[in-house]
Order: structure tokens, then C-alpha cells, then sequence
């Protein structure tokens, strides 16, 4: 069985602030590395416990160079570094079944550690054929349209409930922190989690084996409207041919092809992300 890790930082073991998930704060960033980590080879452990033979780990994480290869073990590979034409999901075709490892809530969700969509500093809010999603449904949508069910969510407990929502109950989840502000969480211990991790993605492995992991469910053709932050950031993504301006800051665009709305949305927080605020 081959199973796919996407790994974020923002819902690790421990991490809280966003100064542990920035590189230009290196003793506060190198703690998020550290926990990325912890809770990578948690999920690796569990989904080898639960059969898998080999696994991919992409590192999501805004360089998507935090994971050190050094520790990974032989019939693990690190899918490393930026830009990547699907980001997050880049490589999951063909992949039996796929974790979410240190997920986020959606922006705008109460009581989630670091919530944002993407881009915290372009985007207010996404949706997907009329329904807000956060990553895990941008992600989740990508999955299913190459049939991977997503089999595991990780993260603190609102981006656990807000995939369980979305994904139903045979989703497994794993909450490590509880928020009690977007910057503040009651945290479990790397020594609590490991094993709550370990033991969530051996039972995500086997509902994979067992096809009973879920793909979520979408309907064609896609419609993705992006709300930015700001309307000169708007301006900008407007003047993209194809593309239709809804107000001074949402923008929509229709396609039949989720690999090209994955990719719209990456070049879409990118132009925006170059205006100067
Ligand atoms: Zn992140």
C-alpha cells in the first residue's frame, strides 16, 4: 500500500504562534520544524504498522523546506521545496490513500490555532462550487478528482471538526491542541501525541486497505470564487483573461479540471501576494 502525507506546521504538536511557523524567526521557527517532524514520523510509523510499504512526504509548509530527510526512514521519500504546480497535494495521483498532517482551520473560523486559507496575507475567504473551504477541502477536492480518499486530518480540534464535516465519519482525525484563541491552545505533549498520532494513522491505513477511507464528494463542473483582502489585490487577479470580478474583492472562476483550479489559486495569491500593501 502506498500512502501520501501532506505535511503542514501550523497544526503540529505544540505549535501556536505564528512566529514557530516563520523562517525569519529562527529559534521560534526551529521548534515548528522540530514538531512538523514529530508528528510526520508519528503518522509514517502508524501507517507502516497498518501495512503501507511506502510513503510519500510533501512538505506543505510555506518553503516547503522544514522536514530535515536525515531522520526519515528507507521506504519514506521527501517530496521537498517550492514552487510545486500543485503545492500541497503535488504528487498524489495515483497514491492509495492520503494524510493531512498538522492541518489548519479555514480562515474565519472561532477558536483555531493560526486559521487562514492559503494565503493569510491575500486571502479572506475561498469558495468551492458555493460552499466555503478552508485547505483541507481545496486539497481534499484535488484528492478526489485523481480518486485518493483522504484517509487521516491532523491538526488542533476545529480543523478536525471542520474535515470530519466535510468528510464524514469514516474520516479518522487526530486533535493534539485544543485553541483558546487563533494565537493560543491547550496543548498534549510530543510524548501523548506520538502515540495518538501513531495509533489514528494505523487505523487510517487500514480503512484505506479496507476501501473504507472517504473521497470527498464534488460535482462537476467547479466553481472557486477567491476573496481577497484587499481590492487593489483584486485589481490585479481581475485583469487575468477568463476571469470574472463578482465585487471590489472576489473574483470567480469556472473550469471542468481540478488540477487547473489547484493551480488558478496558487497563481492567483501569488500575483495578488506581489502588490504592495
Ligand atoms: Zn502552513
Amino acid at each position: 500500500m502506498r500512502i501520501y502525507v501532506s505535511a503542514d506546521m501550523e497544526g503540529a504538536t505544540g505549535v501556536v504562534s505564528a512566529l514557530q511557523t516563520r523562517s525569519d524567526h529562527p529559534a521560534e521557527y526551529a521548534f515548528g520544524c522540530k514538531m512538523e517532524f514529530h508528528d510526520v514520523m508519528a503518522v509514517i510509523e502508524g501507517a507502516i504498522e497498518g501495512g503501507a510499504k511506502e510513503i510519500l512526504v510533501n512538505d506543505s509548509h510555506a518553503r516547503m523546506i522544514n522536514l530535515d530527510i536525515s531522520g526519515l526512514p528507507e521506504n519514506v521519500r521527501l517530496l521537498s521545496g517550492t514552487p510545486k504546480a500543485l503545492g500541497m497535494v503535488e504528487g498524489v495521483e495515483g497514491y492509495d490513500g492520503a494524510f493531512f498532517t498538522a492541518y489548519h482551520a479555514m480562515s474565519g473560523t472561532p477558536l483555531a490555532v493560526l486559521d487562514h486559507t492559503v494565503s493569510g496575507a491575500t486571502l479572506y475567504d475561498v469558495r468551492l462550487n458555493g460552499h466555503l473551504v478552508g485547505e483541507t477541502g481545496i486539497n481534499g477536492a484535488v484528492c478526489a478528482a485523481f480518486g485518493v480518499p483522504v484517509a487521516l486530518v491532523t491538526g488542533d480540534a476545529a480543523v478536525c471538526r471542520e474535515a470530519s464535516g466535510l468528510l464524514g465519519e469514516n474520516l479518522v482525525t487526530c486533535s493534539v491542541k485544543e485553541a483558546h484563541g487563533n494565537a493560543s491552545a491547550d496543548c498534549f505533549p510530543p510524548s501523548r501525541t506520538r502515540n495518538l498520532l501513531r495509533e489514528a494513522a494505523r487505523e487510517a491505513t487500514l480503512r484505506i486497505a479496507s476501501k473504507r477511507a472517504p473521497v470527498q464528494k464534488i460535482s462537476l463542473p467547479y466553481e472557486l470564487e477567491l476573496t481577497f483582502k484587499y481590492s487593489r489585490q483584486c485589481d490585479v487577479v481581475s485583469y487575468v483573461p477568463g476571469v470574472q470580478r463578482l465585487d471590489g474583492r472576489t473574483v470567480r472562476m469556472r473550469g471542468s479540471d481540478m488540477v487547473e483550479m489547484r493551480r488558478w489559486i496558487n497563481v492567483a495569491t501569488g500575483l495578488a501576494g506581489a502588490v504592495a500593501l
